[in-house]
């Protein structure tokens, strides 16, 4: 048991356990690994660490919580938030999910590696739940060891910040704290294992309910369990849906179809590729959760992934994910359809998802391109062919966007001007521009062409599209060997690359004219390298 610990710097946080104050628990509290029946959880305390110490921390994550930053600079902090000690009123537990990997269901899987502190409530009244991650074992580790290293705490910690800045719903991270202990992994699978830095990041969300935790009910048949759950995601999570009814299950999951959809827009915006998009990596809220070898498209490539483990299938490559959150709401429509027991009204909630994919998906585009109102017919073509032409050669997709907002259009252009001369202002976008053929340039210049054409029609002076294109398309995004230049550096002992970076992307649409290195192309030695191009599940 750890100790629990008295801190004025830390005495604003308080306590409201409402999950395991109401849901079924499982009655073992002894930490070995076993399969769970008939619970949502399983009380489970922290592993203690050697040596803690800061590595980061997020501003806007500690004054949701109300902590100052006196507070979180405290060694109580680092204490508490690597595992060390408790809180009055935590009531620390792993919750047990299942889930669909790789399309192929996998029974339990649980939180296998993170733990549930306790559910903070602020001064507004909202509900933060603090969950560590890398924190020891669970019941729900399986053969895994519950820790996580310095390498994947980094970009999990990075990497939901800005995703939030950038507008992107996500679960949110607090701290990032290095253990002192050493972590053994084999990065490649093969054979090669060795000691990595220790790490743990503390996670903060109103509920890390995943699909795959009504699923595991489900297939289990343990329907009582499964009502429970669902009753009281409603009430907590989607209380303006009213009380729990058949007819409330089905607005529920309408509701999560719809953020689900939304939140498939935003990373097709934004160039961003999970990597993993099982069912247990899903959540309830539509918030983006679980960062493992996920990776940002820097050439615009619809077939890329990161993850090496799916480098055969690609099944959630980045143009791919729209449809696996389809596939996957259908197999969250199947475990809650025992509540419901009827087909045509769950199928006309899961058709939510593909009409509000489309719909938002044209209203980005268009905004993406700077206009107004949407012209369905020609912005349809011009989508179209633009997303054709930036696989032609290696096009960087962030520069692209924001050298096309800063194109000229209300100037007159000379009549005819040649195909090279309207590419000109795009030309940083390009990785390879000796591959771009004669016949690439036509096909540029023509789209160039009819987008100008398109911007005149509407009649939007430059200043007001490119204030409304470079809100929508970011400078800065977390670049794959960005976040990897400030992992080699923090497993140095050196952690300012980290917090630089926090810091970068806490504006992401901004001109940070101090900063224009880290709005550039990828380097050359960063094509192949591990970490930057390609990324395994070891974490
Ligand atoms: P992921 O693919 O990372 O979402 O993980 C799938 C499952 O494996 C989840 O149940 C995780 O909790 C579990 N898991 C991943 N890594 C570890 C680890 N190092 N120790 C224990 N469980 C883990
Ligand atoms: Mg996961």
């Amino acid at each position: 048991m750890n100790a629990q610990l008295k801190d004025t710097a830390l005495d604003s946080l308080t306590f409201d356990n409402r999950f395991t104050r109401e849901l079924p628990a499982d009655p073992e509290t002894a930490n070995y690994r076993r399969q769970v029946m008939g619970a949502c959880y399983s009380r489970v305390q922290p592993t203690p660490v050697a040596q803690p110490e800061l590595v980061a921390y997020s501003k806007e994550v500690t004054e949701h919580l109300d902590l100052t930053g006196d507070a979180c600079e405290s060694e109580a902090f680092a204490q508490v938030f690597a595992g060390n000690h408790l809180l009055e009123g935590m009531d620390p537990y792993a919750s047990c999910y299942g889930g669909h990997q790789f399309g192929n269901w996998a029974g339990q899987l649980g939180d296998g590696r993170a733990i549930n502190l306790g559910e903070g409530v602020n001064r507004q009244g909202e509900r933060w739940i603090l969950q560590l991650k890398g924190a020891g074992p669970t019941p729900y580790s399986r053969t895994a060891d519950g820790l996580a290293v310095l390498r994947s705490s980094v970009r999990e910690f990075l990497c939901s910040e800005a995703m939030h800045h950038l507008g992107v719903p996500t679960t949110r991270a607090l701290s990032l704290i290095s253990t002192g202990e050493q972590v053994i992994r084999d990065m490649f699978y093969d054979g090669h294992a060795k000691p990595e830095p220790g790490a743990v990041v503390c996670r903060v969300a109103p509920s890390f309910m995943r699909f795959g935790n009504f699923q595991l009910f489900a297939s289990r048949g343990e329907m009582d369990v499964l009502r429970q759950l669902v009753d009281y995601t409603i009430r907590t999570d989607f209380p303006h849906l009213g009380e729990p009814s058949p007819e409330v299950y089905l607005r529920w999951f309408e509701e999560v179809c719809l953020r689900t959809a939304e939140m498939m827009v935003h990373w097709t915006r934004v160039g961003f590729v999970h990597g993993v998009m099982n069912t247990d990596n899903m959540s309830i809220l539509g918030l983006t959760i679980d960062y493992g070898p996920y990776g940002w498209l820097e050439d615009y490539d619809p077939n890329w992934t990161p993850n090496t483990t799916d480098a055969v299938g690609r099944r959630y490559r980045f143009g791919h994910q729209p449809q696996i959150a389809h596939w996957n709401l259908a197999q969250l429509a199947n475990a809650i359809y025992p509540l419901i027991e009827e087909v045509e009204p769950l199928q006309q909630a899961l058709d939510v998802y593909p009409e509000t994919y489309e719909k938002g998906s044209q209203v980005m585009m268009a905004q993406k391109l700077g206009f107004d109102t949407l012209e369905p017919k020609i912005d349809d073509e011009l989508s179209t062919e633009l997303l054709a032409i930036l696989q032609l050669v290696e096009t960087d997709m962030a520069i692209f966007y924001r050298k096309l907002a800063a194109l000229d259009v209300d100037a007159e252009l000379p009549d005819d001007p040649s195909d090279d001369a309207l590419m000109a202002p795009l030309m940083d976008a390009y990785y390879t521009p000796d591959l771009l053929t004669g016949e690439h340039r036509a096909r540029i210049g023509n789209w160039i062409r009819n987008y100008r054409m398109r911007v005149r029609k509407e009649g939007i002076p430059d200043d007001v599209r490119r204030r409304q294109m470079n809100a929508v398309n970011p400078k800065y995004v977390l670049r794959n060997y960005l976040a990897q230049l400030a992992i080699d550096k923090a497993e140095q002992g050196d952690y300012s690359m980290v917090n630089e970076l926090l810091e970068l992307l806490r504006h992401p649409y901004d001109e940070q004219l101090d900063r224009e290195e880290f709005a550039q192309k990828r380097p050359e030695w960063a094509r192949h390298r591990a970490g930057c191009s390609m990324l395994s599940c070891s974490s």
